[in-house]
């Protein structure tokens, strides 16, 4: 079954409408079952909606072997500014603010909003702070 999984899976949006055809029949087999002697098994229906998380997850996501290995990383979660671009952010940012070096992005106060990360985040209050934030950018 896992291996099944992993096969559709990789199909990406084919395999989500696969998925998605085997949740319907598993849907209408217990529909079938219910009509006709009155009860089903109860896994059917469960097996059927375990199958639809991931037949969604598909048709939404397109080929998962080409993103599901970036969804857990700092690129997925927003566009990191090039160094140009982010000294032109700082420059003519109101202080103090706090950038995460790592990240290269204005954040939150102490710790990184996008890595979580306190010691990659610096306070700028001054222009002396901006250039230890150059150098640490380098
Ligand atoms: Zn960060």
């Amino acid at each position: 079954m896992d291996s099944l999984l992993d096969v559709l899976l990789g199909w990406g949006r084919l395999g989500g409408v696969v998925l998605l055809l085997v949740a319907a029949a598993l849907f209408g087999l217990c529909l079938f079952d219910y009509s006709t002697t009155g009860s089903y098994f109860i896994v059917v229906p469960g097996l059927a909606i375990a199958l639809l998380v991931p037949a969604l997850m598909l048709l939404v996501m397109g080929n998962p072997e080409n993103r599901h290995f970036t969804l857990n990383t700092e690129e997925s979660q927003g566009p990191s500014l090039s160094v140009p671009e982010l000294m032109a952010d700082m420059a003519s940012r109101t202080r103090p603010f706090w950038v995460c070096t790592h990240c290269k992005m204005i954040t939150g106060p102490g710790v990184c909003l996008k890595c979580d990360q306190s010691s990659t985040v610096y306070t700028v209050m001054d222009d002396e702070d901006l250039r230890m934030v150059l150098v640490a950018l380098d």
